[in-house]
């Protein structure tokens, strides 16, 4: 693990702060590392690894989505059966150590604010002020939870898929896996080998075969770019590309695993239950463990003080551009939500933000 840089006390005074060491903080900082500027990379976790370090450990490297590496580095060979977990926490490690990136973690921003010439940061190590900032904070610490009757009645167990850690611990009891997204398929498949499910989601899944081309794929990060442009919510990366088609998706569809249902309308003290419908009579089903496989959302809770939000919910940006605030870029939100959404926008942001600081220098 690289040394990390003593976290100091008290004002900090920089030229950009990125917030958050994933994916897409790294590529960031890895451009601004070339161009000679003052900046400071604050992470709030523990070690190197972004939200990888935290996939459940039983997400094998080779069923992950492809990992793109991050620029000027190549991902290391690794036995494609390690956990992806592993492999990616010591690849962004060695990365930071060979571009001597000097993480600051743990440092968790609270609340950014504006000043007369930038930000100021109230942070779990003091105060940091900063004429730019990237903030690159993910997903992975705002699991969402949905609200449905009778979540408080339930007599079982009850976990997101962020807190799945495999399928052994629920062997022997019956687990309903709600979601539609792509953690929701991985996990469903493991834990059908080893117990009995069933698959509830809000929508008919809509699968991608070998026709999902760089084409569909750039046609998918365009309507996500819309959306965000509109000042929408970025909504999921699966509802703009469908559900990956894969060999275990075959063998989990040839053994009924997929035959998917609605999902039910409200939590009962054992089970499940659904009114009936003009489709279909009343439904319930008992279980032992209902698994929240329901997404996440982006983790901009430092950005409230700004008012960002649009009407539609979501912040407007132009590229990486924060549109209502162009000191502050978001990277790996929205279209960039991928490890190679993000490498390409990390250093797009960078160049951008140096030049309306510089245009704000000229303009003085
Ligand atoms: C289960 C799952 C599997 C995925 N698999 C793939 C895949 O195979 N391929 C792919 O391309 N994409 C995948 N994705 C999408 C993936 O999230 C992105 O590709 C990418 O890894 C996210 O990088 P990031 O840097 O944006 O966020 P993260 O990796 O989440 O990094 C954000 C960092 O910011 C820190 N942070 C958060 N809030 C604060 C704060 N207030 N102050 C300081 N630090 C903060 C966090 O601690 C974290 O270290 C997957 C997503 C999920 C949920």
């Amino acid at each position: 693990m690289p040394a990390a840089r003593p976290v100091l006390d008290g004002d900090v005074r920089t030229d950009v702060v990125v917030i958050g060491a994933g994916q897409a903080g790294l590529s960031a900082a890895y451009a601004l590392a070339r161009t000679g500027v003052d900046f400071a990379l604050l992470d709030s976790d523990a070690g190197p690894g972004g939200a990888w370090q935290h996939r459940w450990p039983s997400l094998r490297l080779d069923r992950a989505h492809r990992i793109a590496p991050l620029p000027g580095m190549d991902l290391p060979d690794a036995d494609s059966a390690a956990p992806a977990s592993e492999v990616v926490a010591g690849y962004f490690a060695e990365y930071e150590r060979r571009f001597d990136l000097s993480v600051r973690r743990p440092v968790a921003v609270r609340a950014v604010h504006r000043t007369d010439d930038g930000f100021r940061l109230d942070t779990s190590a003091g105060e940091w002020t900063a004429r730019g900032l990237v903030s690159a904070t993910g997903t992975w610490t705002r699991p969402f939870w949905p609200a449905y009757p009778g979540r408080q009645l339930f007599g079982g167990r009850q976990l997101h898929a962020a807190d799945y850690r495999g399928a052994e611990e629920l062997m022997g009891q019956h687990v309903v896996v709600v979601g539609g997204g792509t953690s929701a398929v991985q996990q469903l498949i493991e834990i059908s080998e080893l117990t009995t499910t069933t698959w509830v989601t809000r929508r008919e899944p809509v699968w991608r075969g070998s026709d999902f081309d760089a084409d569909a794929g750039r046609a998918a990060v365009a309507l996500v770019d819309r959306r965000v442009r509109a000042g929408l919510v970025p909504g999921s990366v699966v509802s703009a590309t469908g559900l990956m088609e894969t060999d275990a998706v075959r063998a989990a569809r040839a053994r009924g695993v997929l035959d998917r249902l609605p999902v039910f309308d409200r939590l009962t003290a054992d089970g499940v239950a659904s009114d009936a419908t003009a489709d279909h009579p009343a439904r319930s089903l008992s279980t032992d463990v209902v698994l929240w496989a329901t997404g996440f959302r982006p983790a901009l809770e430092h950005l409230a003080p700004l008012h960002l939000r649009a009407p539609g919910g979501g912040i407007v940006l132009d590229g990486t551009r924060v549109v209502a605030e162009p000191r502050l870029h978001l990277v790996g939100y929205g279209p960039s939500a991928s490890t190679i959404g993000a490498n390409r926008a990390g250093p797009r942001a960078v160049r951008e933000l140096l030049r309306t600081l510089a245009d704000e220098d000229a303009a003085v």
